[in-house]
């Protein structure tokens, strides 16, 4: 199969990111730093995970530039040599080889400027951060993108759970797609990985869809709207991050709507290269707000789209147009 290589070691360098998580969540994530809203674990981990992907990634590719969220400006400073060494001492839990020095460099190979030639990885450490500080839904986003397009895409979701109604039960699954090979679970649990494909409703009044649990990133208000002309009546799916496309594909929800609560939001590539792509690999489409496609070769944004819309396909255009009667009656 196209891909192996690059797919195993995504996977693999995903699931130790994953693990980092889980323990810096178990260990750091008092009740007490979640109501203080203290960043420092969500700090840690998202940095730590950047190293160890980073460090994975230049091993097995080491010509393949990298496009990712962060940078080690912080932790070179004064102030930042505490949690410098925090991220070592998590790193090293999963990654015994990698040493303290080669940290910040490994860090900061992620910051390639992308663009339409070659191909790239892109990365998102930690995506959905408010959810990890809320001990509710993150995943580890890591897309590889070839001449312009997502060819590859896998996704870490250590909090989502098997069955979303009921949230304690067997959490954790890797989600990951080749280009033109489908979609494919794998349960934290298994090592068996199994197909999934999109919901087949074919009627928006049957569809559930989900958005953003934060309002910033997508205007609640105009979902309801949405769903009121669509006829949609259950209640919106809220969840952190790109798991709402692991939800989308795995057919949980039909529709997900991520509506511009600005004019000047750019949406980043690593916030939607992996999600995209398991999404149109498990038969979904995803466009921007008026039906265009992603474009994933225009470097670091997605300069040339505003918010996202993802469906199982069949509602795609019934959507769209839903979407375009409402932002034009604004
Ligand atoms: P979500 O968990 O889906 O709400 O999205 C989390 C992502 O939203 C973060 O990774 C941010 O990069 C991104 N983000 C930050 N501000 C905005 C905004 N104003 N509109 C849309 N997305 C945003
Ligand atoms: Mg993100």
């Amino acid at each position: 199969m196209k891909y192996d290589s690059e797919l195993n070691i995504a996977i693999e360098a995903v699931k130790k990111a994953c693990s980092l998580c889980i323990t810096v969540q178990s260990s750091l994530v008092s009740e007490e730093t979640m109501i203080k809203k203290d960043k420092s674990p969500v700090t840690v981990a998202d940095f730590g995970v950047q190293a160890i992907i980073c460090h994975e990634l230049k091993k097995a590719f080491p010509n393949d530039p990298i496009v990712a969220e962060e940078d080690s400006a912080d932790l070179k400073t004064e102030e930042g040599k505490a949690l410098s060494q925090k991220v070592f001492e998590y790193a090293s839990k999963v990654l015994p080889e990698l040493k303290e020095e080669e940290i910040h460099a490994t860090i900061d190979s992620g910051d390639y400027d992308g663009g339409p030639e070659g191909r790239f990885w892109t990365l998102d450490p930690i995506d959905g951060t408010k959810g990890f500080l809320r001990g509710q839904q993150y995943a580890v986003a890591l897309a590889l993108v070839e001449n312009g397009e997502v060819v590859l895409g896998v996704l870490g979701c250590p909090n989502l759970a098997r069955d979303l109604e009921k949230p304690e039960s067997h959490k954790g699954a890797i989600f990951s797609a080749v280009i033109g090979e489908g979609s494919y679970i794998q349960f934290f649990e298994d090592i068996s990985d199994k197909k999934i494909n999109v919901s087949d409703i074919d009627h928006p009044t049957l569809a559930p869809f989900c958005e953003s649990v934060e309002s910033a990133h997508s205007s609640h208000g105009d979902s309801k709207q949405i769903a009121q002309i669509l006829g949609v009546t259950a209640e919106p799916i809220r969840i952190d991050s790109q798991c709402k496309y692991a939800v989308l594909a795995r057919g949980d929800a039909s529709i997900y709507l991520r509506l511009p609560t600005s004019k000047d939001y750019v949406e980043k590539i690593w916030d939607h290269a992996a999600g995209y792509i398991i999404v149109k690999e498990a038969g979904g489409r995803v466009t921007d707000i008026l039906g265009s496609d992603l474009d994933f070769s225009l470097g670091r944004t997605l300069s040339n789209n505003k918010g996202v819309v993802g469906t199982n396909g069949e509602l795609h255009d019934l959507v769209i147009s839903a979407v375009i009667e409402v932002l034009n009656s604004k």
